[in-house]
């Protein structure tokens, strides 16, 4: 692809020094497992979210489930949480034992719909696990305060939301725990996978260390199952090069998001999502809504294709229709808009590194696409 949809190669190499120069000092210290650079790491990132602590572990995935298990979520409970988002968010509820209760998204944002929410809850409900999709905050505000009058835990999935506010504060700091990806293509990637929790609730902040780690809280003491998930000392050691660059690449992501709102506003056949007032959008992903079904979003993607550009789909399946969970008992129709936005959704190139001139091109190349055209 001629402009891909993220450029990993243009960031290293715009740090290619200071990169090579962090490994080289793992590789000669000797020490890969946790040890000081996990722990700076861990209090740049926490300090960073404004948060108390930062818990590195193997994944985002691994993120979801440890903070899960620390916050006391196990069999027999129920946890909402969107059905339009990544699998792993859902992974996480079913591998602590506990069930996924969707609720739909709204339209205009592909979050997950709060004013939904409380129709879902039940005796079992124990949990809301919001996912501020494609950088872009859910309201918090309103999220909170169901959660507080239901006495529910609240565990943020912020896989793609890095660095976005809600009303000033950055997103993981208003629930029980925050989850952190940096796989590769997030808002921080790392060289392979990495995750963290982040949170001001020292007791789950200790559990997750304990259960990242073995269950051990002493050395060769265990006071609970736990698991192999620790943060790789060497992607603890990049990202920390990279973390220094975020702020500015999160002015770019918005910049080029504003550049492609120019040139897109008022294309005719496509809707741009709407960031949610009160909150500042991320862009981990640019993402639009097609109109006229898959037939042609799946057009518009080809045509694009054709021309060098790189699109993706996230998500042609919405989660309640995956087949892993046909024992759930969701059938079409149960959740309409995440199953209007699976046939909708389009995201574009998005890179701090992008140009604007190839943004231009993305731009002129999409609104020319003749699917657009006769579908008026
Ligand atoms: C990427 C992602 C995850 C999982 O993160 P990994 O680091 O890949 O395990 C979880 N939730 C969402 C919404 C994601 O995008």
């Amino acid at each position: 692809m001629r402009i891909p949809l993220t450029d990993l190669t243009a960031q290293y190499q715009s740090l290619r020094d200071e990169i090579d120069a962090a490994i080289d000092r793992i590789t000669t210290s000797g020490s890969f497992i946790l040890g000081p650079e996990v722990e700076a790491f861990e209090c740049e990132i926490a300090d960073w979210c404004q948060v108390s602590h930062g818990v590195g572990v193997a994944s985002g995935t691994d993120a979801l489930y440890l903070a899960l298990l620390a916050c006391g979520i196990g069999e027999g409970d129920e946890v909402l949480t969107t059905p339009f988002t990544f699998i792993a968010t859902t992974e996480a509820i079913r591998r602590c034992g506990a069930t996924p209760v969707f609720v739909d998204i709204a339209p205009d944002t592909c979050n997950m719909d709060p004013g939904l929410l409380e129709r879902h809850i039940t005796r079992s409900t124990r949990a809301i696990l919001p996912v501020h999709l494609y950088g872009n905050p859910i309201d918090m505000t309103r999220l909170m305060e169901i959660a507080r009058r239901h006495e529910l835990v609240v565990v943020e999935d912020c896989a793609q939301s890095l660095g976005a506010t809600w009303q000033g504060r950055k997103v993981g700091s208003f629930g029980d725990a925050g989850c952190l990806s940096f796989f590769p293509s997030k808002m921080l990637g790392a060289s392979g996978d990495a995750g963290m929790v982040i949170t001001n609730n020292e007791c789950v902040a200790d559990m997750v260390r304990a259960l990242r780690s073995h269950g051990t809280t002493r050395k060769y003491y265990h006071e609970m199952p736990g698991i192999n998930s620790r943060l790789d000392t060497l992607q603890a050691a990049m990202l920390r090069v990279k973390l220094r660059r975020l702020d500015e690449w999160i002015r770019r992501r918005r910049e080029v998001a504003a550049t492609y709102g120019d040139y897109l506003r008022n294309a005719s056949g496509i809707s741009l999502l709407r960031p949610t007032d009160g909150g500042t959008h991320v862009y981990n992903y640019f993402t639009l809504g097609v109109q006229g079904g898959a037939g042609v979003r799946n057009a518009l993607a080809a045509h694009l294709t054709e021309r060098g550009i790189a699109t993706a789909v996230y998500y042609p399946c919405s989660l309640h229709l995956q087949p892993v969970y046909r024992g759930l008992g969701y059938q079409p129709g149960d959740l309409p808009e995440s199953e209007a936005a699976q046939d909708s959704v389009l995201s574009l190139p998005m890179y701090p590194e992008i140009t604007d001139s190839q943004i231009e091109e993305v731009s002129q190349a999409l609104m020319a696409c003749p699917a657009l055209q006769f579908h008026r």
